[in-house]
């Protein structure tokens, strides 16, 4: 069993095109959709979803107000501006700027051998602090840290488990797929990458399989990160413009650092070929083979209407992309 990852340093440069054809091409192959943020091979391969699981990835906090003392430590202490100090006499939220001096931890209170319970009314007033305030967490902008958890002197966050999206196993013309779908704002795409690379390889062993494509997610970032580690290969792909070449540097020196053999190519090389000239001699001296050239082909867009492989249509660009997959295949021989 091998496994291609097919990646690229920015979107919009064709990788999915690409992917969709290999899963058309590969013999026997369980294809993994690791572009989970905003996945998009499924339009292509049409799958029949035959299983779908909750994705459990990540925890909000949850303040509760009964047992809320109104301190503001929360407040404080969250770097995310996901917190917020809510006047119940109608004033505006506020989410930031909360001192950070007194934090109302009611010490004083409990220590001062005085006890001035006016003195330290006065001294709360002072710090912007009201008793008809409460405190709300944001669970869209609470990126789950846990520290407000960590300080709140109350106990009174909760901090459970959230589902962060889905994921499924569907049957396609080409074999299984498994793919997923974060939800809006939801945080951990990296974990639930991996734990689509890891379905896929538990389908592709059970089912002898042979071949597993991978189609990443764009970026160097956690998610691609999680896409690549432990596969037999990288395929990046990328397109001859200022942008396309800078991000490929960056697919390069991450797939360096990884240890991992890697591949180029360029797609919609006949925009600029000097430029496809430069990206090609690059990755040549980043250590990267040549795995071809895909030229522009508006029949591409077409192909995709049609649920369809550039590959499965008479585009012109068909038989590069073949030819790059004839490269793949050849490279990755066991
Ligand atoms: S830290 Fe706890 S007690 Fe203080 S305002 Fe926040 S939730 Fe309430
Ligand atoms: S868990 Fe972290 S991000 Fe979320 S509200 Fe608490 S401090 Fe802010």
């Amino acid at each position: 069993m091998r496994e291609l990852a097919i990646i690229s340093g920015k979107g919009g440069t064709g990788k999915t095109s690409l992917a969709a054809s290999f899963a058309v091409l590969a013999p026997r192959p369980v294809v993994a959709d690791c572009d989970v943020d905003a996945a998009d091979l499924h339009l292509v391969l049409a799958p029949v979803v035959r299983e779908r699981h909750d994705f459990v990835g990540g925890r909000k906090a949850m303040i509760r107000e009964s047992d809320c003392t109104g301190c503001g430590v929360c407040l404080s202490v969250c770097r995310f501006g996901a917190v917020a100090r809510l006047s119940r006499d109608g004033g505006h939220p506020d989410s930031a700027g909360a001192p950070l001096d007194c934090r109302l931890c009611d010490y004083g209170k409990r220590a001062c051998s005085v006890r001035t319970d006016s003195l330290i009314k006065e001294m709360e007033a002072s710090a912007g602090y009201s008793e008809r305030d409460r405190f709300q967490s944001d669970p869209a902008a609470c990126e789950g840290c846990g520290v407000c958890v960590r300080f709140c002197p109350a106990g009174a966050i909760d901090f459970p488990e959230v589902r962060c999206g889905e994921w499924m196993v569907s049957e396609t013309r080409c074999g299984p797929m498994v793919h997923a779908r974060l939800g809006i704002a939801a945080e951990n795409s990296g974990k639930l990458v991996s734990l689509v690379r890891r379905e896929a390889r538990r389908i592709a062993k059970a089912e002898g399989r042979d071949w597993i494509i991978v189609d990443g997610p764009p970026g160097i970032g956690c998610p691609v990160i999680a896409s690549v580690t432990g596969a037999d290969m990288i395929l990046a792909v990328t397109e001859p413009t200022v942008s396309g070449e800078h991000d490929l540097e960056r697919v390069l020196s991450l797939a360096r650092h990884f240890q991992l053999p890697s591949a180029v190519c360029v797609n919609k090389w006949d925009l600029d070929p000097a430029g496809a000239d430069r990206i090609e001699a690059r990755a040549r001296s980043s250590g990267a083979r040549i795995a071809g050239r895909v030229r522009y082909d508006p029949s591409v867009s077409r192909a995709q209407l049609r649920e369809r492989a550039v590959v499965e249509t008479d585009a012109p660009s068909a038989g590069e992309m073949r030819r790059v997959w004839d490269f793949i295949e050849q490279e990755m021989k066991p």
